[in-house]
């Protein structure tokens, strides 16, 4: 390296301040060529090259983008030819291949003639620095195309409020170019309606360096709305003055008519509100969203016809004349699609003719319609909405139409079912009567209602006679169509203010609000006598009747509860009397009642505590006395109630379901006890049972007494079971199939109370009995009572006929057993021979009948 000498003291100085520089800066020499004449050690470390790769080089190879290829054209050149110096940032290549940066100053030296003879050039390492740079650079190209890929809009601005940038999702959504915004202010381009203090307080919080968050109606350059979150954040130089804002507004206009509108329509759903409440609430909610409409829902019903559900703003003059006009539907949308941009002119449509004046005085001027579809498709509504200006609806309204359809289809939808299950709930899906739930609700309030006002009230209780008996023979449908025939009957002859309603079956119930016992009379006649009028039914013609129960408000009750139980005690006493009769409620039917439910829930506990027993009868040979059976009764002695004759809890056992399980009970204990006295060896030869006809009914009846009769060791001949003739008038068919099979296990049947009845000889012939018992009444009157005697007479040849024994009841005399003796009886039962006693007592009586 050539330097410029002094001294020798100054130069060695100058020397050692060289070389020490030398080993800090990297020094290359370079001809005016470009060919590298000498490189400093520095250079050759901080590069990885060695002297020989650099010096005779043209510097381009190991430094591509140093200076210029042509040194006379190029600046940098003419730089250095005029005696400047240029420094530059130069990208070289390594000794390793790696891209090492320097930040080089190129010096010129001029030979004595002053022309260009060398170039010096001293240059540092910068790479770190440059790769930072690089990288920061990265990201903010990164950075740009984010910005302008979001769907957000982005605005930037100044400390002074002016936008510096906007992205091109700005552009997108509100239709301005960057150059026609830049500039201007945000909150007048964007938000031009909201209040300057808003903007004011948005701007206080920016400058004190805090997030800014809002949802604001934000207009575009079209008028075009957009619900927008807006986000603004400032950012700061390091003395914490503001330089810049950034904002960030997201569209949320979807979002935010979904958690407008439907969060609180839907909310006002689930509350079950009225349908025209929650219709009210979204049309308001509407109006808030889109200021410049007057929302309005109809709605479409069966018919077609329009009504309006719900219009808070309108004028209630117009709504009353839309409604009065009953437009139907089709006329008003005509076949409108879904949604459509068709917005009616108020003031020249024809549809419109007949309400210019007043449309016009009221100052509106559009109507926009959309349909409300069912799920089905069917037009049950119409969204309507009212303009005072001519526009077409933008897309924002579009949005919130189509948000606002769902809403009112589905509350809409859920007001049809919700009548359907009131329908379902409170009526009678055949007769749609009110059911007996709303009857009673009914009931009620018109007894409260009679009951303040110091009113009458009758209650009817109507019941079909003989409905059983249509049903099984014409068959169900037949029944059905004579219970409306009766419901549409019965309702005819009441008022508007009366309830009307169908309790089950053929039971129907009419309450008379402002009626006394002689206007009740009048109706009971009235309605017997309609529901008598002849019909034709399944190609026969039926004259049906009811009988009907009054009950009188207050004396007979003070609820419907009790009314209907009486007016219900009273039908039965009409029917009772005779078919097609009205009754009155009295006390003594209330009592006999009571009695009977006291009786029912005693017998329920009495039945399977075993406080039930049975006595034995024995039947005897006329001839000898000899016993030759037992009849087993039912005794029941109540601690409380006493005594109770069997004909009492028999009935009650019928009626209240109980017979089956009474008839169990008295096989099973009457077999015990036989089974008991056969081990025992006392001499017993068989057992005879009363059942009811309806125990025959149950056709496991058969395979029970099987299983009894097997469990106590008796052979089936041992049981005789008593029947009464009106197991006959019975239409049940399982009876004679029960019977058969008894019979044919080796069960003896006896026909019980013979005579009395109606049966008819060929009717007995198909049953499968055993015995005839002769009833006591003729026993009774034997000795002086022809008719007696004879009937008496004919019961025993009938048995003869038929191959049965004959059984005489109720012998209490001499003078009978005499002359049943000698009509040929041989088998008898009555207190003459003994009364019917409990088992032990039997034993001791059988005992003593022995020894005689
Ligand atoms: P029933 O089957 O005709 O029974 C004969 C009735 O006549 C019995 O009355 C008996 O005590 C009575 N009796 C017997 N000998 C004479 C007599 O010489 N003179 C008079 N006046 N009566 C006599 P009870 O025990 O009061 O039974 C009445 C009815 O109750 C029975 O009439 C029967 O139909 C029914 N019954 C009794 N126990 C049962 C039972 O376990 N099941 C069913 N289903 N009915 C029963
Ligand atoms: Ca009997
Ligand atoms: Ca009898």
């Amino acid at each position: 390296m050539k330097t410029g000498t002094s001294s020798s003291s100054q130069s060695d100085a100058d020397q050692r301040w060289l070389e020490t520089i030398g080993r800090a800066i990297a020094v290359l020499e370079i001809s005016t060529d470009g060919v590298v004449l000498e490189a400093n050690a520095c250079f050759l470390s901080d590069q990885g090259l060695t002297r020989d790769q650099v010096v005779g080089k043209h510097h381009r190879l190991f430094r591509p983008h140093s200076i210029a290829d042509k040194p006379a054209d190029d600046e940098v050149w003419r730089t250095l030819h005029q005696g400047g110096r240029v420094s530059r940032q130069i990208e070289c290549v390594a000794g390793n291949g790696d891209t090492v940066w320097l930040q080089a100053t190129y010096s010129p030296i001029f030979d004595a003639q002053g022309a260009l003879e060398r170039v010096i050039e001293f240059a540092f390492d910068v790479t770190p620095h440059i790769q930072r740079e690089l990288a920061a650079r990265g990201r903010e190209h990164l950075l740009s195309l984010v910005a302008n890929q979001t769907d957000n809009a982005i605005i930037i601005t100044d400390m002074a409020w002016h936008i510096i940038y906007v992205n091109a999702a700005f552009t997108r959504m509100f239709g301005y170019e960057p150059a026609e915004v830049l500039g201007t202010i945000p909150s007048t381009l964007l938000t031009p309606y909201t209040p300057q203090s808003t903007v004011q307080n948005v701007r206080q919080t920016l400058q004190e360096g805090r997030p800014q968050r809002s949802d604001d109606l934000v207009y575009g350059k079209q008028g075009q709305r957009y619900w927008c979150s807006i986000t603004g954040n400032a950012l700061r130089n390091e003395k914490g003055e503001l330089q810049h804002t950034v904002s960030v507004l997201t569209d949320i206009t979807d979002a935010k008519m979904h958690e407008v509108i439907q969060r609180r329509v839907l909310e006002a759903m689930v509350q079950e509100g009225p349908l025209a409440d929650v219709m009210n609430l979204l049309c308001r909610e509407v109006e808030q969203i889109a200021p410049e409409v007057l929302a309005s829902v109809l709605k479409v019903d069966e018919a077609g016809r329009l009504a309006t559900l719900a219009a808070p703003s309108l004028p209630e003059a117009l709504v009353q004349r839309i409604d009065q006009t009953g437009l139907s539907a089709a006329v008003w949308c005509g076949d409108t699609p879904a949604v459509s941009d068709t917005v009616v002119d108020l003031l020249t449509d024809e549809r419109w003719t007949p309400h210019r004046d007043l449309v016009a005085t009221l100052g509106l001027r559009a109507c926009w319609s959309t349909p409300i579809r069912s799920k089905e498709g069917r037009v049950v509504g119409i969204f309507a909405f009212y303009f005072c200006e001519l526009a077409r609806p933008d897309d924002f309204l579009h949005r919130l139409v189509a948000v606002c359809q769902q809403l009112c289809a589905l509350a809409l939808e859920r007001e049809v079912a919700q009548s359907q299950i009131r329908q379902l709930v409170f009526y009678d899906p055949l007769t749609a009567l009110p059911n007996r739930s709303l009857l009673h609700i009914q009931a009620e309030q018109a007894i409260a209602t009679a009951l303040r006002h110091q009113d009458s009230l009758a209650v009817l209780f109507i019941d079909l006679d003989r409905f059983k008996q249509i049903n099984d023979t014409l068959g169900h449908p037949a029944g059905d169509a004579l219970l409306c025939t009766m419901a549409q009957r019965i309702r005819d002859q009441t008022r508007n203010a009366d309830v009307v309603g169908r309790l089950s079956g053929d039971e129907f119930v009419v309450v008379l609000p402002e009626c006394d016992a002689v206007q009740a009379t009048d109706v009971a006649e009235r309605i017997q006598a309609a529901l008598a009028v002849p019909f034709l039914l399944a190609d026969v013609t039926v004259t049906p009747s009811a009988s009907i129960g009054i009950s009188l408000l207050p004396n007979d009750g003070q609820d419907m509860e009790t009314l209907l139980r009486r007016a219900d005690m009273a039908m039965y006493q009409a029917k009772t009397k005779s078919r097609g009769t009205f009754s009155f409620f009295r006390e003594e039917m209330n009592l006999a009642a009571q009695e009977k439910l006291a009786l029912e829930s005693a017998l329920r506990k009495a039945l399977p505590a075993g406080d039930l027993r049975l006595h034995y009868q024995p039947q005897v040979d006329l001839n000898d006395r000899r016993v030759y059976g037992l009849e087993a009764l039912a005794r029941w002695h109540h601690p409380t109630l006493g005594h109770i004759p069997p004909t009492r809890f028999v009935a009650v056992a019928q009626e209240c379901g109980l017979i089956t399980e009474l008839g169990r009970w008295a096989v099973n204990e009457a077999c015990r006890q036989l089974g008991d006295w056969k081990q025992r060896g006392v001499p017993v030869p068989g057992v005879s049972v009363n059942l009811s006809p309806t125990n025959f009914h149950d056709l496991d009846l058969p395979r029970m007494i099987a299983e009894i009769l097997q469990h106590h060791g008796l052979i089936p001949g041992s049981l005789t079971l008593e029947i009464t003739e009106d197991v006959l008038m019975d239409a049940n068919p399982s009876t004679l199939t029960t019977l058969h099979a008894l019979h044919a296990q080796g069960v003896r049947l006896s026909m019980d109370d013979f005579g009395i009845g109606y049966s008819s000889l060929s009717y007995l012939r198909r049953l499968p009995l055993n015995e005839l018992k002769l009833d006591k009444s003729f026993v009774r009157d034997l000795e002086h009572d022809h008719t007696s005697r004879a009937l008496s007479n004919a019961v025993l040849r009938i048995g003869e006929s038929l191959n049965l024994t004959v059984v005489a009841e109720g012998v209490e005399t001499e003078a009978q057993r005499e002359v049943l003796l000698e009509m040929g009886y041989r088998a008898a039962q009555g207190y003459l021979f003994a009364r019917p006693m409990p088992a032990d007592t039997l034993e001791a009586w059988l005992m003593v009948v022995r020894e005689h």
